[in-house]
């Protein structure tokens, strides 16, 4: 039995099977050889195995996913026949006496930063293909076979670190828990694992050359404890909590079809955040109210070329229809940071948090913006969605968005598209739109408070570095002081402000959130019917 502490992210107790993700990037070891031709020869079976694993991808997406979207794998096997990519492997095994897959991987970064160089669209977005092909290539040279998480049982997934795109990819149904290396609380990769509801544990650590897949191992998300092979009574045990916390869930499911509402009678909307269609699913099952947040860059991740607008729209009217007159707020595009997709070709930046990033990318490439907009405007007429603009620091951003919109509109109405008018919010999420959300709040039919970044730019303190995880304190007074002032202001001008940052479960502040006056709270599906809960016991008509 080996046991490792790290940062708890959801608390949750799995029991389970561990499945390794490796980083092939800082895995492959550049070996001297003396046979260039046995390598050659393996690169060559290598390159006839990866076709054969991307026919049976093709085949299983086309199944489940329809031929446009299976098409990608018919791409990386015509990628795995071009004759510059195996002539540059072939070359470079000859020439510097190296391991093939040393070779595949150097060649794979070459190509990659070629393509993402060049000025063609199409073939910037080859940049994460070759990379791809490469990777899979080298998977199987290391005789590691197919990583494909599709096959696998329900496992625990151990890695150096995930990535949002990466976990974004991951099938949730296959996933028990999440342990890492690295990683910090507060990144995105973190909410997805509260918002799927599994256990996660960050910042363990393990040495990944001790752990292997197929091994056992029991996650703690309450002790924040990870057991490698645990013993038969550490099995029992866990497997008698395991029981427990479904029953205490089944006990929580009373609460269904109930209103939000304090003993004294004050009613608070409780909402769920969500990345994906799929997401819906949690919502309806957790009986929140409405969608406080639709994280609609997830949509960006995870693939090698911007979503068109026809998918785009499938995906919000699906949300809207789904939500059956609901609220459904959805933010647009807050890409950059750490949600980043090669595609967008952003460049590296030194610092990315206050970096080309969200509505500052959509208000310098409008192009994207309105595509988005279209999408969301035509989305309108299946149900009740609004429009949320993220990391608004000025109001003459907001003015930006609104003349865009009009734009928008009236091209739409041009051309005889119909749409229905959203209300359009703002998230706050900077010290300064707290300073000027008495301005802003003319302007706009809501607030929605980012507690996440509000609390690292108030803070200055990256939510991305785990060495700072003890730094980051949102319950600093001055993040609930400019939470009340960001209700007062809303309030001043008649409009309402609700908290969809991760703050917004916390229930140890539930009451004092509803004391000043907030009016939502946006939270992972899995945590609404606890804080239903909480609001029904509470009684506001005591004093503080
Ligand atoms: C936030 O910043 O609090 C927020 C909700 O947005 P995100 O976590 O996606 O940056
Ligand atoms: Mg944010």
């Amino acid at each position: 039995m080996v046991q490792f502490e790290g940062k708890s992210v959801y608390k949750g107790i799995v029991l389970g099977k561990v499945v390794v993700l490796k980083n092939h990037d800082d895995q492959v070891r550049r070996r001297k050889i003396t046979d260039a031709d046995a390598e050659i020869a393996a690169v060559e079976s290598a390159l006839e195995e990866a076709k054969g694993q991307l026919q049976k991808l093709y085949d299983k997406a086309l199944k489940e996913v329809g031929e446009s979207n299976a098409a990608i794998f018919e791409v990386h096997q015509m990628m795995l026949e071009d004759e510059d990519y195996i002539e540059s492997i072939q070359s470079m095994i000859r020439t510097e006496m190296v391991n093939a897959s040393y070779a595949v991987a150097v060649t794979g970064d070459n190509f990659s930063e070629m393509f993402a160089s060049m000025d063609d669209d199409y073939m910037k977005a080859r940049a994460a293909d070759v990379k791809d092909i490469s990777n899979r290539l080298v998977r199987i040279l290391e005789g590691e076979g197919e990583s494909s998480l599709s096959d696998m049982e329900p496992s625990i997934i151990i890695a150096d670190d995930l990535s949002p795109s990466e976990t974004v990819q991951m099938d949730k149904e296959k996933i028990l828990a999440f342990v890492t290396v690295h990683g910090s609380t507060n990144s995105h990769t973190a909410i997805l694992a509260r918002m799927m509801n599994i256990p996660a544990l960050i910042g363990v650590p393990m040495d990944l050359e001790q752990i292997h897949s197929g091994m056992t191992a029991v996650v703690d998300g309450f002790a924040g404890q990870v057991t490698f092979e645990p013993d038969e009574a550490l099995c029992a045990e866990t497997q008698k909590r395991i029981d427990e916390e479904k029953e205490k869930l089944r006990l929580l499911e009373d609460l269904k079809g109930k209103d939000n509402v304090t003993k004294d009678g004050r009613t608070v909307q409780l909402y769920a955040n969500i990345g994906s269609v799929g997401d819906v699913g949690y919502v309806l099952e957790n009986d929140a109210g409405g969608i406080g947040l639709f994280r609609s860059e997830f949509l960006y991740l995870g693939r090698d070329s911007f979503p068109s607008e026809e998918e785009q729209f499938t995906a919000y009217k699906q949300v809207a229809q789904t939500m059956a007159g609901k609220k459904v707020i959805i933010r647009t595009l807050d890409i950059g940071a750490d949600k980043q997709a090669d595609y967008f070709n952003l460049g590296k930046e030194d610092n990315p948090a206050l970096g080309y990033r969200a509505i500052r990318i959509c208000l310098k490439q409008p192009d994207i913006f309105k595509t988005q907009l279209r999408a969301l405007f035509r989305a309108t007429m299946f149900g009740n969605i609004s429009i949320m603009y993220p990391m608004i620091t000025a109001v003459e951003e907001v003015e930006e968005i609104f003349s865009i919109v009009k734009e928008v509109q009236a091209e739409m109405d041009a051309a005889g598209i119909p749409y229905k008018y959203p209300e359009q919010g703002i998230m706050i999420e900077t010290p300064a739109a707290v300073m000027i959300s008495d301005e802003l709040a003319e302007l706009v039919d809501f607030f929605s408070i980012g507690t996440n970044d509000l609390t690292q730019y108030t803070l200055a303190v990256d939510r991305q570095n785990a060495r700072l995880d003890d730094f980051y304190r949102p319950h600093h007074k001055a993040i609930l002081r400019m939470i009340r002032m960001v209700v007062d202001n809303a309030h001043k001008h008649g409009k309402w402000a609700g908290i969809c940052g991760e703050l917004g479960a916390d229930q140890e502040l539930t009451e004092e959130f509803l004391r000043m006056g907030v009016d939502e709270l946006s939270v992972a599906p899995s945590a609404v019917l606890r804080i239903r809960q909480a609001v029904r016991m509470m009684d506001l008509s005591s004093a503080d």
